[in-house]
Formats: structure tokens, sequence, C-alpha cells
């Protein structure tokens, strides 16, 4: 499906505009899942500047979505409305370490290279960062993060690092946030859904960086034995309902004899759909649907999608 071309029209407002705008560019090869259709507009923002510059001169009507490193993400298969907002790694994936162990880090930078950098620079506590295949812009908005309890030294969650990032509203303001503003809550945030994260600025603790490195070296080894790591797969499906694990309901409701065209869970972790090739978002979503109604019939509970479900059907 393409969508009308806006971009001429939306490149007329904006004669100052220096990020890049491109028409009905395919979505899928970003994404991990590999699946969905394209954005009626992408725009690239040149730095936080041309960003806010963009969504003030930007008509309020169209909507706006930020894409991350599309973990967590199925793209329908029609594609998405509006504008995505796709940042590059220039302008927007800085790392840097500030005094009294702090980490600045740009929206776009991976959480595995921001965890990389606290290592080398002796900074504790953000190792769980080294096994999310996100963005901060995306651990910002799913307050990622991993809780078991078995293991606190591999765990942890965003908020517990956080103290403060810098967004645009939609209206085209540059506003910093404070933990308050961030209403994070467990595989979410509660600050207004309009913001674009650009920055971040997370607090470690001093922590030798061999120490550092060997942590992320454990989490990485965790994450190998217990989750799949080479398979097309966007991370947990559902988030835990209180009281339960996901995989665990999925598995007791029969969830793993079950696949729709060419989508089914893991077997290595329940919670975990995979989409072999010739997957469609459609195969994955109807899975990801088909599994709610099992778990819900066998023992009762909703299970509440984690993973985001953005665009328009075929
Ligand atoms: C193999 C695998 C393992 C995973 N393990 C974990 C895990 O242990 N813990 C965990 O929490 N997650 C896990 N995930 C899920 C995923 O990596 C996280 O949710 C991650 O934080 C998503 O980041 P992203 O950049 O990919 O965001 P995306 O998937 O691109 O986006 C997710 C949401 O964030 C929003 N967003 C992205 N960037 C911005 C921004 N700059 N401003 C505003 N909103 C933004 C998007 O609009 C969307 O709503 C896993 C995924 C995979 C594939």
């Amino acid at each position: 499906m393409t969508h009308p071309d806006i971009s001429a029209k939306i490149a007329a407002l904006m004669p100052e505009l220096r990020g890049r705008l491109l028409a009905n560019q395919s979505l899928a090869p970003m994404t991990w899942l590999r699946v969905g259709g394209p954005a009626q507009l992408l725009f690239t923002p040149a730095d936080t500047e041309d960003l806010a510059y963009f969504l003030k001169n930007l008509p309020a009507e169209i909507p706006v979505m930020p894409l991350g490193l599309a973990s967590n993400m199925i793209i329908r298969d029609g594609g998405v409305t509006g504008v995505v907002i796709r940042f590059a790694p220039r302008g927007f994936g800085q790392i840097t370490v500030e005094e009294g162990y702090r980490i600045r880090a740009g929206a776009f930078a991976a959480d595995r290279k921001v965890a990389m950098a606290a290592a080398d620079a002796g900074i504790g506590g953000l190792e769980f960062l080294f096994g999310i295949p996100g963005s901060v812009g995306g651990a910002l908005r799913m307050n990622a993060g991993t809780r078991s309890n078995t293991n606190p030294e591999i765990e942890g969650e965003t908020r517990e690092r956080f103290v403060e990032a810098t967004a645009v509203t939609r209206a085209g303001e540059i506003v910093t946030l404070g933990l308050d503003d961030m209403k994070f809550v467990y595989r979410s945030s509660g600050a207004p859904a309009d913001l674009v994260f650009t920055e971040a600025v997370f607090q470690g603790f001093a922590r030798a960086p061999e120490e550092v490195h060997a942590i992320n070296a454990r989490v990485q080894e965790h994450r190998e034995r217990d989750q799949e790591t080479k398979v097309r797969t966007a991370g947990s499906t559902f988030k835990n309902p209180p009281g339960h694990s996901s995989w665990r309901l999925i598995r007791d409701a029969g969830g793993l004899d079950l696949r729709i065209g060419q989508a089914e869970m893991s077997r290595k972790h329940a919670n975990f759909l995979i989409a072999h090739d010739g997957a469609t978002a459609h195969d994955i979503e109807m899975l990801g649907e088909e599994i709610r109604s099992l778990v819900k019939a066998k023992s009762g509970v909703e299970l509440e999608w984690e993973v985001k479900r953005i665009g328009v059907p075929a």
C-alpha cells in the first residue's frame, strides 16, 4: 500500500528545515521483525532544534510516531499514516560521560553502547542495558529493564538510573523532564504520549571497569542461555500480569502448539514470538490475539501486549 505523497506540501511549510523528508519509505527493514508497510512520510531530523522546528510547523492534525531501533514494535502491513521520525546516529547517537558517574546519551544511542561506555568509564548500575537491543528513546518510553529478583547484579530498570530527559512536544517546544514527570511504571512511561525524547542523563555509581565489563558479559550469557537472540522477534510479547509469568501462562495454555502463517511462539522462551521468513504483520498480530484468547480461556488471565502495534492493516 502506498500513501498520498505529502512531502512537497510539508517541505513548502518549512523552508529552513535541515533534516531529510522521504515519502512512502518502507519501514520493515528498520524493524527487528522485518515486517510491515511504509511510512507516509519519514523524517530524519538534523538535531533537536531541527526537530522542534519541524513539529512546530507541521499541521496539528498530522500524526507523529517516533521510531527507535524498532525492537518492540509490529508495524502493520498497511504502514503508518502521517509522519514517522527516524533518528540518525549523527545528532542523536552521542554518549558522553559526565561528573559524578553520570552518562548523557542521545535518544538514538543504542542501550548496549551506553552500557559499554559506562563500563569503560568505571560506572556501575547500567549493566542491564547491555542486554536490551533498543535505543535510549525506546528505553525511556518503555521503562526498559529486567526484573526477576534472582540476580540483582544483571538486572535493573530505566527508572532506577534516570536523572532527566530532554524532549520536544508536538507543538515544537523543547522541554526537560525530571523523574516525577516521567511517571514510570512497569514497561511504560506516563509522560505525555506525544513527546519525542531527544536525550537522557543516567546516574550510576563507582565500579571498576573490569568488573562492569564482566557483569555485561554475564548479562549476555544469561540472554543467550534463556532467550532467543538469533531470530526475528520483539522480545517479550506480553507484560507479566501481577503475580504471573506470561511465558508460563502461554506454555500451560498450549500456546506453543499454535502457528499462524509463518509466526509462532518460541520454545526457548514462550513469551517471545518468532517471525519466520514470509511472516506478515497480520500473521504475527493474529498469533498474539489467539494466544491471548487461549490464555484467557485456560487461566482467566487477560494478557496485555507489551509490544507496540503501530499503523494500519493491509
Ligand atoms: C531479543 C529482544 C530482547 C528484549 N529484551 C528486553 C528486556 O529484557 N527488557 C525490556 O524492557 N525490553 C526488551 N526488549 C524490547 C525492547 O528492546 C525494549 O522495549 C526497548 O526499550 C525498545 O527500544 P527501541 O529503541 O527498539 O524502541 P522502538 O521499538 O522503536 O519503540 C518502542 C516505543 O518507544 C517509542 N519511542 C522510541 N523512541 C522514542 C523517542 N525518541 N521518543 C519518544 N518515543 C520513542 C516508540 O514510539 C514506541 O512507542 C527486547 C527486544 C528484543 C528483540
